[in-house]
């Protein structure tokens, strides 16, 4: 599945805050939101134009795909899926981007951001229910056990990412045993659960025009 890769500190600063894309670096005074927060570009510093309706909506989108690190085409259809589904759409629209395996993964603290989690499910590090699975897009349900390979298990990898990650405060929608390397989707997540600062009606007014 294509992704952006780019510089991901510009994605930040285009958004005007921090997006947590580059793990460990974002907390410490390397991040570049607060050297340069200003919009990147020639025109960057001096950006003083009104921002529309419009244009209000249109970044609350770019801002959700690029905490989830998702192109246009398949955060739409995540959209669709969501139309199709009873209930609040913006809501289920989170819901169902925080499903995604490479998320889950990284909220488990398997991953110190969400690349690194979808980079070691590619590589297949992750078991769900028993079978590999190395897609980032798979969406998890409830009961769902997640669990690291036995032959990822020595790796050094994963303890240097449990070193920095291991602090974490996991979800109430997830458990973890960091000891066993495993973990499991207790429920689906409820709106007050997704901790971004995310408006997602502005997003759904957007795709509904
Ligand atoms: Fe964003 Fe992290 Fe780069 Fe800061 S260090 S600009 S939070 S990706």
């Amino acid at each position: 599945m294509a992704r952006y890769t780019g510089a991901s500190c510009k994605l930040c600063r285009r958004e005007g805050q921090k997006l947590f894309l580059k793990g460990e670096r974002c907390y410490t005074n390397k991040c570049s939101v607060d050297r340069r927060p200003y919009a990147p570009g020639m025109h960057g510093q001096n950006n003083r134009k009104k921002i529309s309706e419009y244009g209000v909506q249109l970044r609350e989108k770019q801002k959700a795909k690029r905490f989830y690190g998702i192109l246009e085409s398949q955060f739409r259809r995540y959209y669709e899926m969501s139309m199709r589904k009873k209930g609040v759409t913006g809501e289920i629209l989170l819901q169902l981007l925080e499903s995604r395996l490479d998320n889950v993964v990284h909220r488990m603290g398997y991953g110190s951001s969400r690349d690194e989690s979808r980079q070691l499910v590619t590589h297949g590090h992750f078991f769900v229910n028993g079978r590999r699975v190395s897609i980032p897009s798979y969406l998890v349900k409830p009961g769902d056990e997640i669990i690291v390979a036995e032959s990822s298990r020595k790796s050094t990898r994963f303890k240097d990412i449990l070193d920095i990650t291991g602090s974490k405060v996991v979800p109430k929608w997830l458990e973890v045993d960091q000891e066993n390397l495993k973990g499991k989707v207790v429920s689906l997540p409820a709106r007050e659960d997704i901790d971004l600062p995310i408006q997602e009606h502005l997003i759904v007014e957007l795709y509904s025009k």
